[in-house]
């Protein structure tokens, strides 16, 4: 097919489709990793210092799911022939009773993701403001735009404030219009790792109109322990138009098998419910969750070593003059300013995968999940032995 065809063909889709999607960048998930994977393995051995790729640009669990999730999955393979529970039953009791709320109150989707996607269909659309904050969860700007809404993104705080580039609540509430029917935050915030403090989303929500929903997207909750952070979960009972969505994609390190929920009133979850496919999270997912979710004491060590590893990755880099930003998550968004592109590919040459962040409107920093100790050795390392050729 030579380019003029395939320019053709690309206007003609084009033109079948809604006007919102005409526009619409789909979501950038980073490098090829199954490429990067084989061309690595591929490689002289004496060459590399590890054997393995260092990945550390997704923000997944290194310390991978409780067992039991792992022996729950096992077992529910032998029912693939099977439809999987369309209600989710046992895990939405199960989520009920750790959350103290009612199954009314709960939906489950393909991952978060796809619950963020889903509330801009059912509540946003043409003639609609959908607010979100620059630098804010890319999935925000994308559901927006999808739902043919008006996506008004909300400055950030500035680069030298405490929490560099996160949230602007009083910009976010001032945004706000008879219009916007939804508002997304995320607490903690990814890509920056930062977080508003409890008492400030209290006055926040507190002076949203009631029209305007608020979701508050906590897929990194579990790893949160500052003082001043705490849950939206909380609030709900105060506000209906409050919705949380959490995931076991990060804590529960279940990435691969997409399971997310929203927590809000059982009537706005009773609607969220008819753009669900009934059978939006397989048998296997099922299992595994409710099995992760009952593992509470291994969920307490694996947060306990994120927490440890955060704070020592995060020293270390500092100590070597790159400033990271402050973080209640699993990753630290470091700024490397004018080395960032040299840097990120002498990394990815050296085996380490990091996130780049132009993307996101942040071309001078990197995003680094938060390894085992192994693996944030390693990319120190390989920090050190490109330092003196890439700066
Ligand atoms: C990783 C992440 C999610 C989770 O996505 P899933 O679809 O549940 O895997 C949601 N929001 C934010 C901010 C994230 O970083």
């Amino acid at each position: 097919m030579n380019s003029d065809t395939a320019a053709e063909d690309r206007a003609f889709f084009a033109s079948l489709a809604r006007p919102a999607i005409r526009d619409l960048r789909a979501y950038d998930p980073g490098h090829d990793l199954v490429a990067l994977r084989r061309e690595f393995a591929q490689r002289v051995p004496q060459q590399m210092l590890q054997n393995e790729l260092i990945e550390l640009g997704s923000n997944e669990n290194p310390y991978g799911p409780s067992p039991r999730a792992r022996e729950a999955a096992l077992a529910a393979i032998d029912e693939m022939y099977r439809y999987p529970d369309p209600r989710g039953g046992d895990l939405k009791r199960a989520l009920a009773a750790t959350h103290d709320v009612d199954q009314s109150q709960i939906s489950l989707g393909n991952g978060s993701h796809e619950l963020l996607m889903h509330l801009a269909q059912v509540f946003a659309g043409p003639g609609v403001d959908v607010v979100l904050p620059q630098y804010g969860f890319a999935v925000f700007v994308i559901a927006a735009r999808a739902a043919g809404a008006n996506a008004v993104i909300v400055p950030a705080l500035p680069a030298d404030d405490a929490m560099p580039y996160g949230h602007d609540l009083d910009a976010l509430l001032a945004a706000v219009t008879p219009d916007t029917r939804l508002l997304y935050v995320a607490n903690p915030n990814n890509p920056t790792g930062t977080w508003y403090p409890a008492d400030a989303f209290e006055h926040f929500i507190a002076a949203v109109p009631e029209r305007t929903l608020v979701v508050v997207d906590e897929a990194y909750a579990e790893c949160a322990d500052a003082p001043d952070y705490a849950s939206a979960l909380a609030l709900l009972g105060k506000h209906r138009n409050l919705i949380v969505t959490r995931t076991f994609s990060k804590a529960y390190a279940l990435a691969g098998l997409r399971v997310g929920y929203a927590i809000g009133h059982p009537e706005l979850i009773a609607i969220l419910e008819r753009m669900r496919e009934s059978f939006n999270i397989n048998n296997v997912a099922l299992a595994a969750a409710e099995a992760a979710l009952g593992d509470e004491a291994y969920l307490r060590t694996t947060l306990a070593r994120n927490a440890e590893q955060r704070a020592r990755l995060a020293e270390a880099l500092r100590e070597r003059g790159w400033r990271v930003s402050p973080s209640q998550t699993n990753f630290l968004l470091v700024e490397f300013g004018g080395a960032t592109v040299a840097i990120e590919a002498a990394l990815r040459e050296a085996g380490v995968v990091l996130r780049p962040m132009g993307g996101y409107g942040l071309p001078g920093h990197l995003r680094i999940s938060v390894g085992d100790e192994n693996e944030n050795r390693g990319l120190l390392a390989a920090l050190d032995r490109i330092a003196g050729t890439v700066a």
